[in-house]
């Protein structure tokens, strides 16, 4: 029987390890959550986020300027916030109307508050193994694994999905625990012959349920990142049904990666107020 990786147990973990983190600081951290649009994906997103900052004992604000905000305004917007000493972490919510540069904004968050781990300067130090804030979701996948007692070290582990915020930094951390890492994406030849390789396979893609019993090698360990909506259902990158048959461990969607993404935002926030402090 495959064990279910339960990432709300893990999130909970998390949580009720930053409260007295929290505590000890002289003043609450503040994260600010910048959301522009009406994205109902988004909405709740960010209302999860101000939740879980709340449960916890960290302020925030949620800013809303008008979708037809210039570049150049929500870059002084932001700018303001990099200089506010109250603000411990900025969080511009993704994706951003068509008009705005979103690659100048993400850049525009000073590195210190960027709770995200978006920025380029902490994206180079992830890739140096410097100390700098991890994006969240592959962190809170690592915390994952590592809570589990999960090996990573001298194992296969294949990552589908290059994108700057999960594919690329899940493999760089996995590479840094000393896993053999394959990078998988939409022009890989032959797709499955890779996955069935890996004793840790980890998808995000983006695609319903895309990955399927052809591609798991039995007693492997899955983790499925994706959120896909099918007819107003939830779903992940990964066959449901082929990964309680086949894999050792594994995901759900939801209850899996979802909940670890949040409590890491949180982490990075207490982490960022304490290196200011
Ligand atoms: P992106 O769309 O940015 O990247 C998708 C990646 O998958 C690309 O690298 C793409 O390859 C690759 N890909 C697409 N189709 C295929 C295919 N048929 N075969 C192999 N590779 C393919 O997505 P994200 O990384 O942002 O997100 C991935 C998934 O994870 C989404 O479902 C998203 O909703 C979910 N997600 C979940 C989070 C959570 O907290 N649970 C957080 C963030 C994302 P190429 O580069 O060649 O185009």
């Amino acid at each position: 029987m495959a064990t279910i990786l339960d990432g709300k147990l893990i999130r909970d973990q998390i949580l009720s390890e930053l409260k007295p983190r929290v505590a000890a600081l002289a003043a609450p951290p503040q994260l600010v959550v910048v959301l522009i649009g009406d994205d109902p994906a988004s909405q709740v997103y960010v209302k999860n986020k101000i939740a879980a900052c709340a449960a916890i004992g960290i302020k925030s604000r949620q800013l809303s300027p008008p979708a037809s905000i210039s570049t150049e305004d929500l870059l002084t917007l932001i700018r303001g916030l990099n200089f506010d000493p109250e603000v411990h972490g900025i969080l511009v919510q993704l994706p951003l109307p068509p008009h705005v540069d979103a690659g100048r904004i993400l850049e525009a968050v000073a590195p210190a508050k960027d709770v995200d781990g978006f920025h380029p300067i902490n994206a180079g130090r992830l890739l140096a193994g410097a100390p700098g804030l991890r994006p969240c979701t592959p962190s809170g996948i690592m915390e994952l694994l590592r809570r589990y007692k999960i090996p990573i070290e001298g194992r296969k582990a294949v990552v589908v999905g290059r994108s700057e915020i999960v594919g690329k930094p899940m493999a760089i951390l996995l590479l840094q625990a000393n896993a053999t890492v394959t990078i998988c994406h939409s022009r890989t030849v032959n797709l499955a012959e890779e996955c069935k390789r890996a004793d840790i396979l980890v998808a995000a893609i983006g695609r319903a349920e895309y990955i399927g019993s052809d591609h798991i090698q039995p007693g492997a360990v899955v983790i499925d990142v994706g959120m896909n909506r099918v007819s107003g259902r939830l779903t992940g990158d990964v066959d449901p049904e082929a990964m309680a048959r086949l894999s050792s461990a594994y995901t759900p969607v939801p209850g899996g990666v979802g909940p670890l993404t949040i409590a890491m935002l949180m982490a990075n926030t207490v982490q960022a107020a304490e290196n200011a402090g």
